[in-house]
């Protein structure tokens, strides 16, 4: 069991103190459902904290876990949710970006420098609109943050070495300075998995790692009804996960109503850098 003892001692506190993990998931692409996020913070809100050996251990073959978030809510009036879309590699969904800026519903951008570059229309809009798009920092190529040859996400291959892993995280904030002028302090991760390694260098460069609680979308590969289903469970303190880089999916479509329907039911959206972020299992 090497993995098992690689996870040691010094990545339990580091977790311990900053992040827990849900282990095992299905291997589709960002596969976790509403449903089962709502089952693991129910599980979690009635057992003990397990003990680091048992948070931490790692089945044979499924080295990369995927990180959760949410915000920290003062109360029960405390109404906040976070909308994060991923731009991976792809095109610009006007449509859902219309929506927003048209219901004025701010929302933490995850951009890769690929989509940056390749999508200046996209860019545009977004930068015309500061006070509603927060950009962060998707990586350069969309590199998913496991480190070793040969390892691979979803099909996706890693960063062979840790020097590949750190050009990813580096140029990609880079590409986000240079667009907004600010550097970005978000990182989320191809997948949105990680490996204890990658969590340690991305960390020690300084960024914070971006989870997320509603998996809106799965890598905008939903229907439309059931994008819209996923929100109606969507609770104070929530970080949706959806895309923005994929116009022909039917991401607009299925969060137009979800997120109007939100708002109704008094929510506020946040972005990321306004609000305490707490890492779930
Ligand atoms: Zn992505």
């Amino acid at each position: 069991m090497m993995i098992r003892t690689r996870w040691s001692v010094g990545f339990a506190a580091l977790i311990m103190l900053t992040s827990s993990w849900r282990l095992g998931q299905a291997d589709a692409i960002e596969s976790p459902t509403v449903a089962s996020a709502v089952n693991v913070a129910s599980a979690a809100a009635h057992a003990s904290t397990p003990a680091a050996s048992d948070s931490l251990h790692v089945p044979d073959g499924a080295r990369a876990v995927e990180l959760h978030s949410r915000i920290v809510t003062r109360d029960a009036t405390d109404k906040r949710v976070a909308l994060t879309l991923d731009a991976c590699a792809g095109l610009y969904d006007a449509e859902l970006i219309d929506f927003l800026i048209a219901q004025r519903i701010p929302a933490t951008i995850f951009a890769t420098k690929q989509w940056l570059d390749h999508n200046p229309t996209g860019r545009a809009v977004l930068r015309a609109h500061p006070d509603l798009f927060d950009i962060e920092n998707h990586g350069e190529h969309h590199i998913p943050a496991v480190i070793g040859k040969g390892r691979k996400v979803y099909g996706i291959a890693g960063a062979p070495d840790v020097l590949h892993l750190r050009r990813e995280v580096e140029n990609g904030a880079q590409a986000v300075e240079d667009i907004t002028g600010e550097p970005s302090r978000w990182y989320r991760a191809a997948t949105a998995r990680y490996d204890e390694d990658a969590v340690e260098e991305i960390q020690r460069l300084g960024y914070r790692i971006a989870g997320f609680s509603v998996n809106a979308d799965a890598g905008a590969t939903l229907p439309q009804a059931e994008i819209t289903a996923r929100l109606k469970h969507v609770q104070a303190g929530d970080i949706i996960l959806a895309h923005m880089n994929k116009p022909r999916s039917q991401t607009a479509e299925g969060l137009r109503p979800g997120l109007l329907a939100l708002q109704q039911r008094g929510f506020v959206f946040v972005h990321l850098n306004d609000v305490a972020v707490q890492t779930t299992p």
